[in-house]
């Protein structure tokens, strides 16, 4: 029996971590929830998992939650404070981290000090302090297990290899919904143009960022601290079936490749139950199926943001803190209806661009580079003319 902590257990990956863990009662044990504003979903939650504490992001909804849950024996509690409670509660032994942006942070590092092993889903945790949190992971000697299907399929790909026979990682991306948009349409998609996703259903921010591609750039982050690999031999390789979820290329001229449907809950329960395999209920992959797998290269000058980030990560230090900070509120004013698409990737290189790197050396202070990295970013969002 395993316990186990979701953080973001509202959201798309967390109510997929609930559906394997509802599907394998016999195996995992659900200790704590914790919710950003669905509280009736976090009270349907709690009626079938009974954790022993749930929490709401807002300290001002824990009396509503506390009210919803009368007669239901669960510690309710609310802010950061709660988060972290739920991250180090005495019997969990696994946290599933599902919360979106850099909200992740602080709840996580709070795990691993507590030696939680770590299912890691929010990515904007490594991009922001990537070097801090491998550090915490080392020191503390816990297990961190990559949920993003990419990290998942590298995971998957790497296991028996040595680091030093990689050749290269080639992270796949479906290209998202404008794969085929001309570069100049671009300025006039709409929000549910860019929400419109072809092959996941997922939260609306990590769905942005598929549409300007971001999300790939975080994910070649992600991929650098995970895999200790230079940037210079990790490539994104556009896969618009979404089967191949990544590959490793080994120096022999082998590549090794996991494949799959494209359902987040293979690789949640291959971090949940690693190092076994488990009934996942995806559906069983069928390449008859399919008249073509194909691959193509990112048009950098359409997808301009996939080059913002690797232009952060080779900067270092507190520039990818920043970018995070400033494709979260792009993001956030471009679902507001404030700014438009191709906006995004100004916004966040207009932050880039006043922004000096400097060295960071604890989460405090990547706490304080992304604040500065917000407000600047919602400075320039005001100044553009939509
Ligand atoms: P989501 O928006 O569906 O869910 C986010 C969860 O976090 C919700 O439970 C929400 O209530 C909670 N939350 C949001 N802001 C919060 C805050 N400030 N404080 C506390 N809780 C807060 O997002 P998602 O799609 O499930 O993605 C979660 C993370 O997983 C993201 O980092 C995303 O990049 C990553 N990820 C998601 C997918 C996917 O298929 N959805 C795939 C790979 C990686
Ligand atoms: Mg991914």
């Amino acid at each position: 029996m395993k316990n186990i902590s979701i953080l973001g257990s509202t959201g798309s990956i967390g109510v997929s971590t609930l559906e394997i863990i509802s599907a394998h009662p016999e195996r995992f044990r659900v200790i704590a929830l914790t919710a950003g504003k669905n509280l009736e979903l976090l009270v349907r939650q709690i009626k079938q998992f009974s954790p022993q504490i749930a929490v709401v992001a807002s300290t001002e909804d824990v009396p509503r939650l506390k009210d919803l849950c009368s007669g239901q024996d669960v510690t309710i509690l609310g802010g950061v404070e709660g988060l972290i409670a739920a991250a180090t509660a005495d019997e969990t032994e696994m946290v599933v981290a599902a919360i979106v942006g850099a909200a992740g942070l602080v709840p996580t590092a709070a795990a691993i000090r507590a030696r939680k092993d770590i299912a890691l889903a929010n990515k904007e945790t490594l991009v922001t302090a990537g070097h801090l949190f491998m550090d915490l992971v080392a020191e503390f000697g816990v297990r961190l297990f990559p949920v993003d299907s990419e990290h998942s399929a590298i995971f998957q790909s790497i296991e028996g290899h040595r680091n030093e026979d990689i050749k290269k990682i080639i992270l796949t991306a479906s290209g998202g919904p404008f794969l085929n948009t001309p570069t100049s349409k671009l300025s006039t998609v709409t929000v549910r143009d860019a929400l419109n996703h072809p092959n996941w259903n997922m939260g609306k921010k990590i769905t942005i960022d598929s549409a300007s591609m971001m999300n790939k750039g975080l994910e070649v982050i992600e991929a650098r601290w995970l895999f200790n690999t230079p940037v210079d031999k990790i490539q994104v390789n556009i896969h618009p079936q979404s089967i191949i979820h990544s590959m490793v290329e080994y120096v022999d001229g082998c590549v090794i490749a996991q494949l799959g449907t494209p359902d987040m809950k293979a690789p949640i329960a291959y971090a949940l139950a690693y190092p076994e395999r488990i009934t996942t209920g995806v559906k069983p992959l069928d390449l008859t199926t399919f008249s073509g797998l194909t691959f193509l290269n990112p048009d950098h000058d359409k997808f301009r943001c996939l080059n913002l980030a690797y232009r952060a990560i080779t900067s270092g230090e507190s520039m990818p803190a920043v970018m995070n900070a400033a494709n979260e509120i792009a993001v956030a004013e471009f679902l507001g209806g404030h700014i438009g698409f191709i906006q995004i990737a100004e916004t966040i290189e207009r932050t880039m661009d006043a922004h000096t790197a400097h060295n960071l050396q604890s989460i405090d202070e990547v706490l304080k580079a992304d604040l500065w990295g917000r407000e600047t970013a919602r400075e320039i969002c005001k100044e553009m003319v939509h």
